[in-house]
């Protein structure tokens, strides 16, 4: 049997973009559907950010245990049960989506779960249990990404984990190699370091982590060094073999064939649009097999009543940025013409220590020829950095010489985090260092390091040499 329904919006994919897009359009007074094949909440609550962080919490903690006897907290017999690390990280998302689940039925969006494909370019037939026809005024596709794969020998013995499945890994290897020095590989090699677990770093590129400043990089691999990281840069993967009951990755470094055994292999390559099912070959929709669907700043595809927001969008695979296009998109549905702007987007890669980033590098001002002044605040200036034994941290910021407009702000150390949101907030809003000079901060706080930079700027930082 099939139902044939019609409504305002059709939201296909039930991430942090899609949810999002569906409880804004529904209290703007649409009438929404949210379809979704798997699960509400997507990648992100599910198998990324939230669940991940979970598990930074744990393997930090158990660090900091460790070292408790520094601040005069003296333990023994501190052990890691990964069974109930995970059990708590569960119970986190799973608190997370009910939260969720209320909202969409107490804003009356009709939750559909099923495969969602396009019959032509009004028209999206969802596949279940039962079998939908929707007709709707406006589409949001918000569909994600999934993890990419190596096409190598050896990729599908067990012990080969991608992120989702390393997430419901209940028993800690001693060992493991990670393939991929981004942002998904680098948190789980510290995550699982930080945990006790040796852990190798295997990366196809001359540097790790390649989109954010070379410099918080480098510094980044001291701390990995110090955990017992052993990094492998400009080394391609040619295959897994199986030996005894380890894992062996062979790899060409330098023209040299080398390779490193371990329990477990994490293969953490990248994500790519998911498009696939979509029945996107029958529409008009523009879009690339790899670089996904195609949209212009207000989240529109070159089909008038079509939206696409997210990681199907592969502008940044970052959860907040699919939630603010999908309020972008709603908005253009609603009328208003709103656009998306990506110069002050705000990124967190959860290492320890965390770095976070908004606006410019020093190696993108360089590419763009800009004319900048650097500021550098050390943690050590900070006395709630000290209470936090963060002292070995650092704000950069980066400013034009001539207009002074900020340019770029990085953080690495403790509440990094929480940090870059003043310099978000102040690049999104063009306010400059005299703005932030006159913002009062509280004390102790590392918010007061936020102001020390503006100081700074100025020539008048107090704590620290300028
Ligand atoms: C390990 C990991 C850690 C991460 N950590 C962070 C972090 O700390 N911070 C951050 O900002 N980002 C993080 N991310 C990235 C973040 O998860 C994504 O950017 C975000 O989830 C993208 O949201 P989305 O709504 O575009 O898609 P998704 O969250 O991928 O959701 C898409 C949904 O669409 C559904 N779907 C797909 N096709 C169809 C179809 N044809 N019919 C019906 N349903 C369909 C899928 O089932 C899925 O639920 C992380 C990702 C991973 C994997």
């Amino acid at each position: 049997m099939c139902e044939n329904i019609k409504t305002d919006v059709l939201i296909i994919g039930a991430g942090p973009g899609g949810y999002v897009a569906a409880i804004y359009a529904a209290k703007k007074g649409k009438d929404v559907i949210l379809v979704d094949k798997r699960w509400i909440g997507g990648a992100c609550l599910n198998e990324g950010c939230i669940p991940t962080k979970a598990l930074v919490k744990s393997a930090e903690l158990y660090q900091e245990i460790l070292h408790g006897e520094n601040i005069g907290i003296m333990s023994d017999n501190h052990q890691v049960n990964l069974e109930k690390i995970i059990e708590n990280k569960n119970k986190i998302k799973d608190k997370l989506i009910d939260g969720i689940k209320f909202l969409l039925d107490k804003y009356k969006v009709r939750v559909i779960e099923g495969l969602a494909s396009f019959i032509d370019n009004k028209t999206v037939r969802i596949s279940s249990e039962n079998e939908y026809q929707v007709e709707a005024t406006d589409i949001i596709i918000a569909s994600g990404s999934s993890t990419k794969h190596l096409p190598i020998k050896g990729k599908d013995f067990d012990n080969v984990f991608d992120s989702e499945k390393l997430l419901n890994n209940e028993k800690l290897p001693k060992s493991m190699t990670v393939i991929g020095a981004g942002i998904i590989g680098m948190e789980f090699a510290f995550i699982y370091a930080n945990l006790g677990v040796k852990v190798n770093v295997i990366e196809f590129l001359p540097r790790i982590l390649p989109t954010i400043d070379k410099e918080l990089a480098l510094r980044l691999i001291r701390y990995a060094k110090q955990l017992g990281i052993d990094i492998y840069t400009s080394s391609a993967v040619q295959k897994i073999e199986k030996e005894s009951d380890q894992l062996k990755v062979e790899f060409i470094r330098k023209e040299k064939e080398e390779s490193l055994s371990s329990d477990i292999v994490l293969e953490a390559v990248g994500r790519k649009p998911n498009m696939q099912g979509l029945g996107l070959e029958k529409t008009d929709i523009e879009y690339d097999e790899k670089t996904g669907i195609v949209v212009n700043k207000s989240m529109k595809t070159n089909v008038d009543h079509i939206y696409a927001i997210g990681d199907v969008t592969n502008i940044m695979q970052l959860a907040h940025v699919a939630s603010h296009q999908a309020i972008v998109a709603v908005d253009n549905i609603l009328g208003e013409s709103t656009t998306m702007s990506y110069d002050a987007i705000p990124s967190v890669i959860f290492t320890s220590p965390t770095i976070a980033n908004v606006g410019l590098s020093e190696e993108m001002c360089k590419e763009k020829g800009l004319d900048y002044e650097v500021i550098k605040v050390p943690f050590s200036a900070n006395g709630k950095a000290l209470i936090l034994e963060a002292e070995a941290g650092f704000i950069k910021v980066l400013r034009d010489k001539e207009t002074k407009k900020l340019l770029g702000a990085m953080i690495f150390g403790k509440e990094a985090e929480n940090l870059i949101a003043s310099y978000t907030i102040a690049i999104t809003n063009n306010l400059n260092a005299h703005d932030l000079k006159e913002t009062v901060f509280a004390h102790p706080t590392m918010q007061e390091l936020v102001h020390e930079s503006a100081l700074g700027l100025e020539k008048e930082a107090i704590h620290f040499i300028d």
